[in-house]
């Protein structure tokens, strides 16, 4: 089969279960109330799905992995490249999935690299989308890991395509908003009850519940959380404890240097960059209620705001 055709039926295959899951989301929410268009909807969408992954996958398959694949080809062994694609696309999917439940625990532990990961956790409202959110960093070492050894290795050309379509499908069944009894396959496979969790805000699942497919890892290592309640309804159940951008520039600015938008508010240029976001979104949304830009003379009042708090980006993970 052609790659294009495969292409075009992942495309179709992955539509459909996008229609699914949010037709599932407003019949069988895990938590009540949650809007479709919900905050962050617009930067998960358009920022992280659609332009950051169409710029990586040029970056990772032609940048890092094809250079690579000069220098290291080792399909001329054979290893893979005779299997069954089925047996091929369980091989990738088992070994990465294990690669990445260490790779995810350990972004939790370090506190550097929790900077690659925090964009993913910032989230107050998730849903089938958010599993999008992944710092540049994150997505470049994760899917060059992912997909470097299929290329290397020889695999069959369908491998990639199909485990880009597993890993999407999965990615928003376990972010999904939905109410799923799993049952004992709970012990196998990932569900929304157990990595919602991990989206919580609570410190009991800090460091807990890493597993991205399977939580079988977590079961086996000892890292599974799972209370049999749910974190709750409250924006303050979930995501960061500490404030956090909601820009995508200023998200990936932060994860360099940390800053108080607050405080940088001060500033002429950074107001009219601040500003630029919920511009654009009256602008395309054509809001009933347009989001109010921030002016010179709300500063005094932020500026105090600013002082009382405590918390801050610092202190994590
Ligand atoms: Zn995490
Ligand atoms: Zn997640």
């Amino acid at each position: 089969m052609s790659q294009e055709r495969i292409l075009t039926i992942t495309s179709i295959i992955l539509a459909c279960w996008a229609v699914i899951i949010i037709t599932w989301e407003r019949l069988f929410p895990y938590r009540k109330g949650l809007p479709l268009f919900r905050e962050g909807f617009w930067l998960d969408l358009v920022w992280y799905t659609i332009i950051q992954s169409f710029v990586l996958k040029i970056v990772i398959f032609d940048y890092i992995i094809a250079p690579l694949q000069h220098h290291f080809d080792w399909s001329r062994f054979q290893g893979v490249s005779h299997w069954p694609v089925a047996l091929q696309v369980l091989l990738f999917f088992v070994m990465h999935d294990f690669y990445i439940y260490w790779f995810h625990r350990f972004q939790h532990s370090s506190k550097f690299f929790w900077r690659t990961h925090e964009a993913h956790h910032s989230g107050k409202e998730v849903d089938f989308l958010s599993g999008s959110r992944s710092h540049v960093v994150e997505i470049i070492i994760n899917q060059t890991i992912e997909f470097g050894p299929i290329i290397l290795l020889g695999a069959s050309p369908e491998v990639i395509p199909i485990k880009a379509l597993i890993d999407s499908m999965y990615g928003m069944f376990i972010h999904g908003n939905i109410q799923v009894r799993m049952g004992k396959l709970k012990y196998i496979f990932n569900s929304p009850e157990l990595h919602l969790w991990h989206h919580a805000n609570y410190r009991e699942v800090f460091h807990a519940n890493f597993a991205t497919k399977l939580s079988l890892w977590d079961y086996l290592f000892g890292t599974v959380y799972f209370p049999g309640t749910k974190p709750g309804d409250r924006p303050e159940n979930w995501g960061l404890y500490y404030d956090y951008p909601k820009d995508y520039f200023l998200q990936h600015a932060f994860s360099v240097k940390r800053f108080e938008e607050k405080r940088l508010l001060r500033y002429k240029w950074f107001r009219w960059y601040y500003n630029l976001r919920p511009a654009l979104l009256n602008v395309f949304l054509r809001r009933k209620k347009p989001l109010a830009p921030v002016a010179e003379s709300d500063l005094t009042m932020t500026t105090a705001t600013t002082e009382k708090e405590t918390v801050t980006a610092d202190t994590a993970p």
